[in-house]
């Protein structure tokens, strides 16, 4: 799996942070951004979840 996020779309709602803190986080604008070696999603399962809590679908999962 490979998580890409789309900057120029997110309007930094900060869901994916929320959903699973533990690959996402907020940049100095609030703006998500993927924490370093957690591009793979480090194997949590709300990944996908977080994709789907995206109010401008910002984030894109390539994949398994
Ligand atoms: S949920 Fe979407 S809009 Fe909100 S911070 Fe994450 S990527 Fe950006």
């Amino acid at each position: 799996m490979r998580i890409h996020i789309d900057k120029d779309r997110c309007m930094g709602a900060g869901m994916c942070a929320l959903t699973v803190p533990g690959v996402f986080t907020q940049d100095d604008d609030g703006l998500s951004e993927i924490l370093p070696g957690r591009e793979d999603g480090a194997g949590e399962p709300l990944v996908r979840e977080a994709v789907r809590a995206c109010p401008v679908q910002a984030i894109a999962v390539e994949g398994e």
